[in-house]
C-alpha cells in the first residue's frame, strides 16, 4: 500500500532518514547481487500506483540540473536561440550548476503536464533515478529525493523490508 504523497513525504522521509541512510550505507558496503534489479522492480511496482500528474512535487519544488545539451535541445524546441533561452530561463546555483531560474518550473502547466516534455532536461527524464541508477551509489541524492518524491520514499521502504527478510 502506498502511504506517501506530496503533502506528507517530507515528514515521512524525515522520520526514516536515519534508517534509510543506514540501509544505503550497508548496501553499498555489502551489495546484494540482485540489488539494482530489485530496485527497478520496486520502481515499476510503485509507479503503477503513483501518478506523477497527481503529484508534480519535483517540478514544483526543485530544479533539475541543466546541461548545455539540454539548453540546445529545449531552445530548438521552443524556436529560440540558445543565448536567448539561457538569458530568459537559466541561472547558476551555489554549486556552479545550471538550473532553471524559477521554482515551480517555468514549464510546468496548470494540469501538471510539462510544456517541453519531448525536449525536457535529461535530469527530468531520468528522475527520480531509481530505474537508471544503483541508489546505493548515489546515496545522498537518493536520500534528498526521498524528501521530495513519494515514489523514492516507497521504494526505499520496500527495499528495506525485502532485504530484512532475506
Ligand atoms: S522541465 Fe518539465 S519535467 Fe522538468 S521540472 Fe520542468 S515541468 Fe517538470
Ligand atoms: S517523479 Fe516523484 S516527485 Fe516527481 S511527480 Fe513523480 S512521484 Fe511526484
Amino acid at each position: 500500500m502506498i502511504r506517501a504523497n506530496r503533502s506528507n513525504v517530507k515528514e515521512l522521509a524525515s522520520n526514516r532518514e536515519a534508517s534509510n541512510r543506514e540501509f544505503l550505507i550497508a548496501t553499498k558496503k555489502n551489495r546484494p547481487p540482485d540489488f539494482f534489479k530489485t530496485t527497478q522492480s520496486f520502481h515499476n511496482k510503485v509507479f503503477r500506483e503513483i501518478d506523477c500528474l497527481d503529484c508534480a512535487n519535483c517540478c514544483t519544488s526543485i530544479s533539475p540540473i541543466i546541461t548545455n545539451r539540454d539548453i540546445r535541445r529545449i531552445a530548438k524546441h521552443q524556436g529560440m536561440g540558445e543565448s536567448e533561452f539561457s538569458d530568459l530561463h537559466i541561472v547558476i546555483d551555489s554549486d556552479g550548476d545550471l538550473i532553471f531560474n524559477a521554482t515551480p518550473c517555468p514549464f510546468l502547466l496548470s494540469d501538471n503536464k510539462c510544456l517541453i516534455y519531448a525536449a525536457r532536461p535529461e535530469a527530468c527524464a531520468t528522475y527520480p533515478h531509481t530505474e537508471s541508477h544503483d541508489i546505493s551509489r548515489i546515496r545522498e541524492t537518493a536520500l534528498k529525493n526521498s524528501f521530495v518524491c513519494p515514489a523514492v520514499f516507497e521504494i526505499l521502504e520496500k527495499l528495506k523490508s525485502y532485504y530484512s527478510k532475506k
